[in-house]
């Protein structure tokens, strides 16, 4: 299924930001906010935490703050939550290549989008860049 193109021009500007994201464990996500087929919120992985970070964690090692709830709380913070089943998220990841790769929402970030009842998910599958819905 391709999906629509607001979401791959999303997928687009996600990827030049996650280019610049300083690794964390190898790795460099970002994530971003769709509202109404814009990106308005962006978000990076980051090793610091957050007590989002902490409750959504997939296993307790793993504190560092990933793309999807970063993006989240900045969301939050900013336009609050009755506004997120109307949005959509989409995720990238890049290799130390630099490509695109799969950027499959972990568990921890799976329980969060749903939690807090995102509209749609879509991630980068692998190096195509082309997204999938989860
Ligand atoms: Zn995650």
């Amino acid at each position: 299924m391709n999906s629509a193109s607001y979401l791959n021009k999303a997928a687009a500007k996600l990827l030049t930001i996650a280019l610049s994201v300083e690794p964390v464990a190898r790795s460099r996500h970002a994530a971003g906010l769709v509202f109404r087929r814009t990106l308005l919120v962006t978000g990076t992985n980051k090793k610091k935490t957050h007590p989002l970070a902490l409750e959504f964690a997939r296993n307790k090692d793993a504190t560092t703050l990933h793309a999807e709830v970063d993006c989240l709380v900045r969301w939050v913070s900013r336009y609050g939550v009755t506004t997120l089943p109307d949005c959509e998220l989409v995720v990238v990841r890049v290799s130390a290549k630099g490509e695109p790769t799969n950027s499959c929402p972990c568990k921890g970030c799976s329980r969060a989008l749903r939690s807090f009842k995102v509209g749609g998910v879509y991630y980068t599958e692998g190096s195509s860049g082309l997204l999938r819905k989860l």
